[in-house]
């Protein structure tokens, strides 16, 4: 097995050449986790590369790895984006899991003078107003973070499980990101929702209190909303572009509060609608 020990920033190698490495490299890794347990998998990852990192929202799932990687002797690090417009509920879990655990979590930051200019010329909810406003704060705020986390890493761990996916079916335990040039390794693949559930309660993991008020995933406080019962996980998350009929829906509904979540059921109404 080939252990990276030096950062791929600094062999070079055809786009061709190396993509064709990469995809080995992600064959070979996928065999050699199949059949491992979690902290199997964890150790095992961290045989094949020094240059890992673990990006964590602090969503129970991600809690779960947490909780493993402080238990084992695996020198993997742990880094979050902080984008600014996080749940109070999201600092009260990142502050209890380092009291927890006494580890660090990397905190990356928007760029100050993105964040400025955007607030500066759109406002703060220019997100509501359309698809591509949308996608700049998240640039913004979340991608341009990321790259700079990931830069010069070979392997790239994250919570997600399997059913959680948009391409569940194309989906694999190990995949080659070609947008940010990095081996993803999800260990918890084929977790159930049951199985991150019990393993939290039987640890004592610290877990967001937004989990039980309906928010299967947590991510910028203005953008996420609790799902109702029987409503995909992934409905919470920006949901205002679903569709123009849900869109009216949410208008129609928007000051009605929710009364299991204690949540605005569809988007705040936007400050210019007043
Ligand atoms: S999720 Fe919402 S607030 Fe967060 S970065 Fe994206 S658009 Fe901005």
């Amino acid at each position: 097995m080939y252990k990276s020990t030096i950062s791929i920033e600094y062999v070079y190698l055809s786009p061709k050449l190396n993509l064709l490495f990469m995809k080995n490299r992600v064959e070979q890794l996928l065999k050699d986790l199949e059949g491992l347990n979690l902290p199997g998998k964890l150790e095992r990852i961290n045989s094949w590369s020094d240059l890992i990192v673990f990006s964590t929202s602090f969503g129970k799932e991600d809690q779960v790895i947490t909780h493993a990687l402080a238990n084992s002797k695996n020198q993997i690090g742990i880094f979050t984006l902080d984008t600014g417009r996080l749940f109070e509920e999201t600092y009260e879990v990142f502050h209890r899991t380092i009291n927890k655990y006494k580890i660090k979590i990397d905190t990356f930051y928007p760029d100050q003078n993105s964040v400025q200019k955007l607030v500066t010329e759109k406002g703060p909810y220019s997100f509501y107003d359309s698809v591509e406003n949308r996608k700049e704060c998240c640039f913004v705020r979340k991608i341009e973070p990321l790259k700079r986390a990931i830069k010069g890493k070979e392997i790239w761990i994250t919570g997600l499980r399997k059913e959680q996916s948009e391409n569940r079916a194309d989906m694999k335990m190990v995949e080659w990101d070609e947008a940010n040039q990095i081996i993803k390794v999800h260990p918890l693949f084929d977790w159930t929702e049951k199985q991150v559930d019990d393993f939290n309660d039987a640890n004592n993991v610290p877990v967001n209190a937004l989990h039980k008020k309906g928010f299967p995933s947590i991510g910028c406080s203005p953008c996420t909303r609790a799902v109702e019962a029987g409503e995909d996980f992934r409905a919470g998350r920006w949901w205002w572009e679903a569709s123009k009929r849900e869109e009216l829906h949410c208008r129609k509904f928007s000051r009605r509060i929710n009364p299991r979540t204690e949540r605005m059921n569809c988007r705040p109404i936007h400050p210019t609608e007043k």
